[in-house]
């Protein structure tokens, strides 16, 4: 993808942004959209939502190394702007190759971009820190770390919710399986 002609972000891009992470990672964390930071290194949260990111996965027990963080929108939208109902068609079909390749145990959805993207939208406030499934895959949402920055109290929130999806994935570790009585 990054070379990809097709949308107009290619046009005002400096690097396109692929997901990055573990391959055989459980936890696909989704958010929007590359921010200035993101888009001068070429990878995924790296800028200041990045270290909020960063400093949550590190308190809940979850190493950035572990999992694979990527976006519904690979370049980045001029002014950080919301991205474009064609843009994130175009987009598309990265984000279902990622899923395909890394197959999760979790989405974690990151904010209103990804929720509409990714289940159709609606209230994060109502519909936060649980799992949803849809087409036999797991979801799990929660608000965007950018939130954050503007809104100090959501960053309890954020914590308790990715305390939750960490129990999610360890809890499905530890319980046993059939292999285990073979
Ligand atoms: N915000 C996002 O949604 N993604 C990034 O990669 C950085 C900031």
């Amino acid at each position: 993808m990054r070379g990809c002609p097709l949308c107009k972000l290619a046009r005002t891009r400096k690097n396109a942004v692929p997901g990055e992470g573990q391959l055989s990672a459980k936890i696909m964390f989704v958010g929007e959209a590359p921010g200035k930071s993101e888009d001068e290194k070429g990878r995924p949260f790296v800028g200041a939502a990045g270290r909020i990111l960063d400093m949550l996965l590190k308190e809940v027990g979850i190493e950035r190394s572990q999992v694979f963080i990527t976006n519904v929108v690979k370049c980045r939208p001029p002014n950080n702007r919301v991205p474009e109902e064609d843009e994130v068609a175009a987009c598309r079909p990265y984000l279902d190759r990622e899923i395909a390749l890394i197959k999760p145990k979790v989405i974690c959805i990151l904010g209103r971009t990804a929720y509409s993207s990714l289940l159709g939208g609606g209230s994060i406030t109502a519909n936060r820190g649980k799992i949803m499934e849809k087409a036999g895959q797991k979801y799990f949402l929660t608000y965007h770390p950018a939130a954050a920055i503007y809104n100090r109290g959501l960053l309890s929130v954020l914590e308790s919710d990715l305390k939750k999806l960490a129990r999610e994935i360890k809890g499905e570790e530890g319980r046993p399986s059939m292999e285990d009585y073979l």
